[in-house]
């Protein structure tokens, strides 16, 4: 399907990690399964604790969402700070937006560590509103953030226009803690790191089933097998039935990505000249950048599918055109997808259902920064046995999605409804 799936950053992002299938059977501290940031955090983290970690990833390292996202390095979770602390209270919530919102400068930081080449731009997120309510809601994380101290800063319609090049916006909420990067080779080198400090990453290697074997867990794969006292399920929107209901826990959103060749200079001056990321407080989700080469990437919602043709990303093209008339007919020879893992509560999910088991998933779109620290997390929980407190919760159990099973038919028609609820407001 060339013409449906032709991702970028398999052409921008270098180097390709060498993680060997698993042959036989061998011993670690801890298994991972996952070879996406949750993973491959862990292990690095795992590693430099001095435990030993053997990850097993499906198919290459950075195939999941960690190398086919939007790039855009997100302060903060999906829900506003005050709706985080009325649900798990003053003291852990509080302690989870803390977490989310440092969470851009620990990947930042780690660039800079680990001197991953994955083109870092600290150059800040903005959320903007199209409408009154996306207005009000703006006006609302800025109250909240300065309440905690925080640097969120109100954009009006003029200054919108200054830093994207175009007249959509009613307003704008600028986090300077944000950014962006190229995914692809975040995790790449993320995957490098980890295996410079001693874990093993093993591509190509689909774990089967995991099974208790004495005190440790045996993860099997076609042509071995990992035991280890530890395990961490780290698959999110590409969870199967490796561990009974997991998969419950997530709605796998379909969202698409579709980019340019690097803009002529005069489009490049005048389209997003700020140079942060933008994400839109909207249904659609609709959320673009330019690359370091100055391509335009713009995602969105698409079909509840893998695509077929081109056409099924079209529609890209043309919100990218409404924003800057300028980008007609212009060529969008790029273009992928992938699926978010949603949660019924907007939280991630870190569920512990049995001694020495970790499984974490569903950052809702936001999970460059929140998987790269909830690996960390996991690192140190384990690392601990168990005692240290970390920044988020830990379930006891599985908690699925209610009616998860028909959750294609529920995206869809989500999707629907807001199409027509936009043509009844004339949009
Ligand atoms: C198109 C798209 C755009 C996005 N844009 C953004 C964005 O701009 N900013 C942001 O913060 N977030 C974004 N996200 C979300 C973000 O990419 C994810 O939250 C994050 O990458 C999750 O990392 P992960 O390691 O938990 O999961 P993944 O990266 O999905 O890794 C899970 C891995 O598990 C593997 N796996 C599954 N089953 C098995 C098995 N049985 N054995 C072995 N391996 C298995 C899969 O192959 C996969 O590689 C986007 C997601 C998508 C799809």
């Amino acid at each position: 399907m060339p013409d449906a799936f032709r991702p970028l950053y398999t052409t921008t992002a270098k180097p390709q990690v060498n993680a060997p299938p698993l042959a036989g059977e061998t011993r670690a501290d801890v298994a991972i399964v996952g070879g996406g940031l949750t993973g491959l955090s862990s292990a690095l983290h795992l590693a430099e604790a001095g435990l030993s970690a053997t990850l097993l990833e499906a198919r290459a390292i950075g195939n999941g969402c960690s190398g086919r996202n939007g790039g855009q390095v997100n302060p903060g979770l999906k829900l506003l700070p005050d709706a985080v602390e009325a649900r798990w209270g003053k003291d852990l919530g509080g302690r989870m937006v803390a977490l989310a919102h440092r969470a851009p400068g620990v990947v930042f930081d780690l660039i800079d560590k680990h001197g991953i080449d994955c083109a870092p731009a600290r150059t800040g997120t903005i959320r903007a509103a199209v409408d009154a309510a996306g207005v009000a809601e703006l006006r609302e994380l800025v109250r909240q953030s300065a309440a905690r101290g925080g640097a969120v800063r109100l954009l009006d319609g003029a200054q919108m226009r200054a830093a994207t090049g175009s007249d959509f916006y009613r307003a704008g909420a600028l986090d300077p803690r944000g950014g962006h990067l190229n995914p692809l080779a975040y995790t790449r080198g993320l995957a490098l790191a980890a295996q410079r400090a001693g874990a093993r990453l093993h591509g190509e290697s689909p774990a089967l089933a995991v099974a208790r074997e004495g005190g440790l867990w045996r993860v099997r794969t076609a042509q071995g097998a990992v035991l280890a006292p530890e395990l961490v399920i780290a698959t999110n929107g590409y969870t199967g039935d490796l561990w009974p209901g997991l998969k419950r826990v997530i709605a796998p959103v379909y969202t698409y990505i579709a980019a340019t060749d690097p803009l002529p200079e005069a489009l490049r001056r005048a389209v997003m000249p700020a140079g942060s990321a933008l994400y839109e407080a909207d249904w659609e989700g609709v959320y673009y950048r330019l690359d370091e080469a100055g391509r335009l990437l713009i995602g969105g919602r698409g079909p509840q599918r893998d695509a077929r043709s081109a056409a099924d990303y079209r529609h890209l093209a043309r919100h990218a055109e409404a924003r800057w008339p300028a980008l007609k007919g212009l060529d969008w020879p790029f273009r992928w997808h992938g699926q978010v893992a949603v949660t019924a509560d907007h939280f991630p999910h870190l569920i512990a259902p049995e001694p020495g088991v970790h499984l974490m998933l569903g950052y809702n779109g936001r999970g460059v920064a929140m998987a790269t620290v909830a690996g960390a997390a996991i690192a140190t929980r384990i690392a601990s046995g168990g005692h240290a407190r970390i920044d988020l919760p830990v379930r006891p159990r599985i908690t699925p999605m209610p009616l998860q099973r028909f959750w294609r038919a529920g995206a869809e028609i989500a999707t629907a409804a807001f199409l027509l609820r936009d043509r009844l407001r004339g949009r």
